[in-house]
């Protein structure tokens, strides 16, 4: 009890690349702490949808920024809400994947979403996890976790989760889309993917998720009572 009520407050950061691992340790960590957790892919994932269904191209900065400014945004129990809708397993599928890649390379996307998830950590408590939490959203976040895991092991992760929801991947096809991915976060010239400098690399590959979970929320109480 005493881990918990002393960590209340901190700004946890935990980015990396896709299948890293991010998603499962980042809600477990909450949990363990009691923290709120705020999926910020999921933003993305949802900019992505709403454009499609409103006609907007992935490739339309302008535009898009325009619908991000327009929409409301809240996690409710963990669940993204978008202007009181959930979208729920939509937002995880691959076509969902690729929307959010693309349309996160767009300044007027990021700068819209900014402030969108400096609102939601402002109580502290709080885990986010994305891609620039550490380097751009929360550069003063008290524990930042960059995690890496090797392709082999993201793609498979991130076929298993394909596969246990119905849709039809393979290995190497998925292998191929993680890496594009990587390329388009580590090569846009906002925000990219790179690990803060006062960041703690963890490498979840071949590590059960106790023992990360355990690692994790030592870093938080740490920071915490310190
Ligand atoms: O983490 P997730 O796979 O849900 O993220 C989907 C996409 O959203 C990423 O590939 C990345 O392009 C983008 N993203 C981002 N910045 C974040 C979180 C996600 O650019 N903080």
């Amino acid at each position: 009890m005493s881990g918990k009520g002393r960590a209340r407050g901190v700004i946890v950061a935990i980015d990396g690349p896709a299948g890293a691992g991010k998603s499962t340790l980042s809600k477990r960590v909450a949990e363990a702490l009691g923290y709120t957790l705020v999926d910020t892919g999921a933003l993305y994932r949802a900019v992505a949808l709403w454009a499609r269904r409103r006609g907007i191209a992935w490739d339309d900065g302008p535009a898009l920024g325009a619908l991000t400014s327009e929409l409301r945004f809240a996690f409710v129990d963990g669940s993204l809400e978008v202007d009181g809708e959930r979208p729920g397993d939509a937002l995880r599928t691959s076509d969902a994947s690729l929307g959010a890649s693309r349309v996160s390379v767009h300044p007027e996307v990021r700068a819209a979403l900014l402030g969108v998830q400096r609102d939601m950590g402002r109580e502290g408590g709080v885990v986010l996890e994305g891609r620039d939490i550490g380097t751009v959203v929360y550069p003063d976040a008290e524990v930042k976790i960059f995690l890496v895991a090797s392709d082999e092991e993201r793609a498979k992760r991130r076929l298993a989760e394909l596969l246990a929801r119905g849709e039809d991947a393979s290995l190497e096809g998925v292998l191929e889309d993680i890496r594009a991915r990587d390329r388009r976060d580590e090569e846009r010239t906002v925000a990219p993917l790179r690990m803060a400098e006062d960041a703690v690399r963890v490498d979840t590959t071949g590590r059960t998720l106790d023992a990360l979970v355990e690692e994790l929320v030592g870093h938080v109480t740490r920071r915490a009572a310190g």
